[in-house]
This record gives structure tokens, sequence and C-alpha cells, in this order.
């Protein structure tokens, strides 16, 4: 651990920016690159309706596309933030998913670095400008100009059309934004890594955790538990702190040196002044104050969950007294998510996870907000009906 503000690792080689010419305006599409592939997938219609199928519309390939026949997606807690309308207005319909493993079936003329028959994958991100200190700096979730989510963004490069995500048969990314899926891993465990794996990934690299440091997790679901693991991959001593008795042995049985019953104040205050840094995964609203006692000098939270309605305060002096920072940080840059793959591979570190069909999607979702859920649900897209004849999106 680098004591103070923790210094960022280097992240690979940045993605080469482009010219305008690349940008295609909408009517021209069709015209230049031929007719769209219809797609099965489920998706919500409005933020009460549920998850129903859908028929979307993907892009032929331009040049720089990869085309992906969709194995696994997994379902984010994000999800369903999104579908259900918790983070505010929200384009319908709208097809989640952004935890993508699947096969290349095509790629245009211009990747030479894919070919079909690849194991890919793809995450929260299918572009980005490209070309502002955050993009050169291979951090294109931070694109100062927003980056274009897999879903529910107007995709720039792509005359406006609203990206819609893997809940569903295919879909079509630019090579930039397709990672490279290490074969020897199970397919399904890996796609969520694509969001949990990378968004816990990211703030421990950055903290640069390191043998012996003490690593705190809060809630034990899809990004918990994947903390855990890759935390425990780096060599931190790792501290879970849950809501949930049920999860205590759970917990142990996935790596944890330690599991704290969060509700139990006696058992927070034994851990005052222990922990170097917390990764905090609540996706509700919830007091941070006990945890800043858990944390030494110079320790920090970072803060991942995004809950739709604001935390209670947090006290100041509580930072201020151990010279605490009090951190956000949001999934992970293309280059990093390619690193964390690879270090997942290396480590044998996959999600654990439980298969659901198509049908079982609206259950999943009620199921993960009761938290009831080891520790990732995966959609099998060999579930999804076959597409109709004209595209819902
Ligand atoms: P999840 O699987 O549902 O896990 C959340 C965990 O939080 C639960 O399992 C539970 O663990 C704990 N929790 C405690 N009180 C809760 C409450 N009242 N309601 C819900 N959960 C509660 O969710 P996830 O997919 O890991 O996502 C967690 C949050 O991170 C979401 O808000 C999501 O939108 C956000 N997220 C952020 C990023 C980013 O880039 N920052 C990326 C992906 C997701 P215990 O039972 O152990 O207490
Ligand atoms: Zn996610
Ligand atoms: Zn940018």
């Amino acid at each position: 651990m680098t004591p103070g503000r923790p210094v960022p690792p280097p992240l690979g080689k940045p993605l080469l920016p482009i010219d305008e010419t690349d940008v295609v305006p909408s009517p021209t599409l069709a015209a230049a690159y031929g007719t769209p592939t219809l797609a099965a997938a489920y998706g919500a219609t409005s933020a009460d309706s549920g998850l129903v199928p859908l028929t979307v519309a993907r892009r032929a390939p331009k040049e720089d596309d990869v085309e992906i026949e969709i194995d696994f997606c997994g379902l984010c807690h994000s999800d369903v933030h999104a579908t259900r309308g918790e983070w505010g207005a929200q384009s319908y319909p709208l097809v989640p998913g952004h935890e993508i493993v699947g096969r290349v079936r095509k790629v245009g003329s211009a990747v030479d670095d894919f070919a079909p028959g690849d194991l890919v994958g793809v995450g929260c991100l299918v572009d980005s400008c490209r070309e502002c200190g955050s993009c050169l700096e291979g951090l294109e979730q931070y694109c100062e100009r927003g980056n274009v989510g897999t879903y529910g963004v107007k995709d720039g490069r792509n005359g406006d059309a609203v990206t819609q995500g893997g809940y569903s048969t295919s879909v079509v990314v630019d090579r930039r934004f397709v990672l490279r899926v290490p074969e020897g891993l199970d397919p399904a465990a890996v796609a969520p890594l694509l969001c949990a794996g990378i968004t816990t990934y990211s703030p421990l690299r950055y903290f640069d955790v390191e043998e012996g440091d003490v690593v705190g997790v809060v809630g034990l679901g899809g990004l918990g538990h994947m903390a855990v693991k890759i935390a425990k991959a780096m060599g931190a001593h790792v501290v879970v702190f849950t809501t949930s008795d049920a999860k205590i042995e759970a917990a142990t049985e996935l790596g944890a040196d330690q599991v704290i019953l969060s509700k139990d104040p006696e058992a927070m205050e034994g851990a005052n002044r222990t922990i170097d840094v917390i990764i905090d995964t609540v996706a509700a609203p919830h007091d941070l104050n006990p945890y800043f006692r858990t944390l030494r000098l110079d320790g920090a939270l970072f803060q991942l969950g995004l809950p739709s309605t604001d935390m209670p305060p947090v006290s100041p002096g509580a930072l201020i007294r151990r010279r605490l920072a009090y951190a956000g940080s949001l999934i992970g840059g293309i280059a990093e998510t390619q690193e964390m793959l690879d270090f997942c591979a290396e480590h044998g570190v996959v999600s654990d996870i439980e298969m659901v069909t198509a049908r079982q999607l609206n259950a999943a979702y009620d199921r993960m907000v009761a938290g009831d859920v080891k520790y990732r649900f995966v959609l099998d897209t060999k579930t999804l009906q076959t597409p109709s004849e004209k595209a819902d999106v």
C-alpha cells in the first residue's frame, strides 16, 4: 500500500483517437453497411413493466466493428436500478446487460485483432470520445464528454441510436471496446467479471493493495463477492461486513479472513482502526460513519454502490482525525478491464453464479433486491425466444 494519495497504476496503451469521418449519420448507416440483424432480447418498456421479450435491431458491422453472438450475460444491480427508473428518466424500451460473454460471429474489414470464433467480452462501455484527457489515459469510463454505456445511452458514432445491452442474442461493438476472454475459465462465470470484477479491481489497484494490507468489503452481493476474491488474490487480509446472518459462513467459504455482522455495534467497535481500505458495494443508503471508524490512518473508503437516494451525512470529524479519504470509483477503463481479466485467469478467479433463463429474469431481480443471491445471476441467452420479424428497438 502507498500511504497518502494513491498513485494510479499504468493502464497500458491508450486508445488511439479517431477522426470525425468515423461519425456516420444514421440514415446512411444501413445504406453504407447493410441491413441490421434482428436479435432476440428481454428488456423493460417502462419503469414498471418488468422485463418482457423484445426484438432488437443490431447494426451491420462497420469497418471497425465486431459482431458477437452472446452466450451469457450477468445480472447487475445497476440493471435493476436502470430498468426500474430508479436513476431518473430513462429511454424505453431498454434492454439491460453489461456483463457480456460470447463468440465473435463476424468482423468488419478493418478488424485484424479479432476473428470469428474468438471468445470475447463486453463490459459497461461500448464507446467514448477517444480523444479527451481521460480517454487518452485509458480511463474511458471518465470520458470528459460522457462515456457511451452498453445500454440506455445515445451512441454518437451510430446515428444517436440508444445503445441496447446484453440480455440479447447478439451485439455489435467497436473493436476498441471488445475484451479478450482468456480460454480455460468457465465463460458463464467470467461474465460478471466484466462489471462486478472490474468495478472492484479498479479501486483496489488504484489504492495499490498488496500483500498484508487489510481490505474491508461492505455488502456481500455481486460486487462484494468479487472484491473478496480479487483482494485475496492480491494477498490482502479481507474483512467482510454483512447485514445478513446467513452470509457469515458463506463469506468465510469465499475466502474472507474475518466476517462482521454490521448490525452488531459491539462487533463493529471491535474492528475500529484495523482496516486500510474499504470497498463499499451496498445498493441502498446507509450510515458510513461506523465504517470510517474502522479505518487506520490514511485509510480510504471507496463508495461503489449507487443508491437512488442520498446517503446519511458523513461526520467531518471521522474523516479529519485520521486523514481518511472518502472516494468514489466507476467501473474501469478498457485496458484495465483486460488487465483484470488476465489477472483473474492467472489466479483462477471467477464469479460464483446461478444461471437463470429468460423467464426467470423478473424473479431474479426481486431476489437480488432482497439480497437472496450467491452471488451473481447469469442469463443463459439460449433461453431467449427467436426474434420476431420486426424490431421493437
Ligand atoms: P447486489 O448483488 O444486489 O449486492 C448488494 C449487497 O448490498 C447486498 O447483497 C447486501 O449484502 C448489501 N445490502 C445491504 N443492505 C442493503 C439494502 N438495503 N438493499 C440492497 N442491498 C443491501 O448488487 P451489486 O450488483 O453488487 O451492485 C451493488 C451496487 O453497486 C448497486 O447500487 C449498483 O448499481 C452499484 N454499481 C456501481 C458500479 C460502479 O461503477 N461504481 C458498478 C456496478 C454496480 P449483505 O447481505 O452482505 O449485507
Ligand atoms: Zn454493472
Ligand atoms: Zn473522452
